[in-house]
């Protein structure tokens, strides 16, 4: 917990409500003594969030700052909802889609099982929405399911939180006027990732396949590796173009740009690191190697600091 640890500071954990779930999914075991209580001070951070709401396009907004990064398509059919945030930021969640349109909740698509996504969906539920996701979404959600890098286990979500709208390959859906495309990446961040595509509005909510200027935590214990990440980062480069707008899991809406910086460094380091193991280099001696310290200045100040990204790399290649 103290400020002298690399890539991570107490204050702005704190500060930054925003990222809160950013910093459950990196920060290094030592620094709170265990990631276990990550997970409880990023849900409790949810109390203090900061939900702001940005207009995309084709009546698609965004809500910052409450979990991962929420989308919002209202209309007639009733809202609909990509990824439910954190439960401690229900009121605010509830006031932003409020502040959009009066249309009930009817919809909420998961884009994966991860709690800062997923454990407002009873809420929402019980709100009206049916809940959509990958089969393997649900699988998870069902029953007891441990993160090792977190040292988490989380137990069985409540009925009403689990998904029964479950697909395998692909889901479209034509909801208030749109065409909304669902497609599973293959195993990824998770073994469940799926992205969301408004087609006519052209927007794309990549779910925690794209953290925007953040090094992203990858979920080996439920199916995620680099490749699977890296393989993740090209599929979503051949979604977009120069004017798509997409919604990353975490950090700032942004677009193509952004997304090919992101796979070029994604695969920058995993070379680096596969080079170094093929050597026959330790995990402390490529460690100490820093292969990802080109990048730390920009990607690394957040929550998961290149030590830790290094780590996550390690564990996939050779
Ligand atoms: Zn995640």
């Amino acid at each position: 917990m103290s400020a002298q640890l690399p890539g991570i500071s107490r204050r702005r954990f704190v500060a930054s409500a925003g990222l809160a779930a950013t910093a459950v999914c990196v920060v290094p075991h030592r620094v709170f003594g265990g990631e276990e209580r990550l997970v409880v001070a990023a849900r409790k951070s949810g109390e203090t969030a900061n939900v702001t709401v940005q207009a995309l396009r084709g009546n698609v907004s965004a809500l910052i700052g409450a979990g991962g990064n929420i989308a919002v398509l209202p209309g007639n059919d009733g809202k609909l909802i990509i990824d439910a945030g954190y439960l401690s930021a229900r009121n605010k969640i509830a006031a932003a889609l409020s502040s959009l349109s009066p249309d009930p909740i009817k919809h909420l698509v998961n884009t994966h099982w991860h709690f800062d996504h997923t454990d407002g969906n009873e809420w929402m539920h019980s709100a009206g929405a049916t809940i959509t996701a990958h089969e393997n979404t649900r699988k998870h959600l069902s029953t007891s399911t441990r993160v090792e890098d977190w040292n988490f286990t989380f137990p069985p979500s409540p009925v009403g939180a689990i998904p029964t709208d479950v697909f395998s390959a692909d889901k479209s859906l034509q909801l208030n006027g749109a065409t909304i495309a669902l497609k599973h990446y293959g195993p990824a961040h998770t073994d469940g990732d799926i992205s969301i595509y408004f087609t006519e509005a052209d927007v794309l909510h990549t779910g925690d396949t794209w953290w925007n200027g953040h090094y992203p935590f990858i979920d080996y214990s439920t199916g995620g590796s680099i490749n699977g990440m890296i393989k993740a980062a090209e599929a979503n480069l051949t979604m977009v173009t120069d004017k798509t707008i997409v919604v990353p899991g975490h950090g700032p809406v942004g677009g193509k740009t952004e997304m090919i910086e992101y796979r070029d460094i994604l695969a920058s380091i995993r070379d680096r690191v596969a080079a170094l193991k093929e050597e026959g280099k330790s995990l402390n001696e490529i460690v100490a190697a820093k292969p990802t310290a080109a990048y730390d200045a920009k990607w690394g100040t957040g929550f998961v600091n290149g030590e830790f990204f290094t780590k996550l790399v390690y564990k996939g290649v050779g």
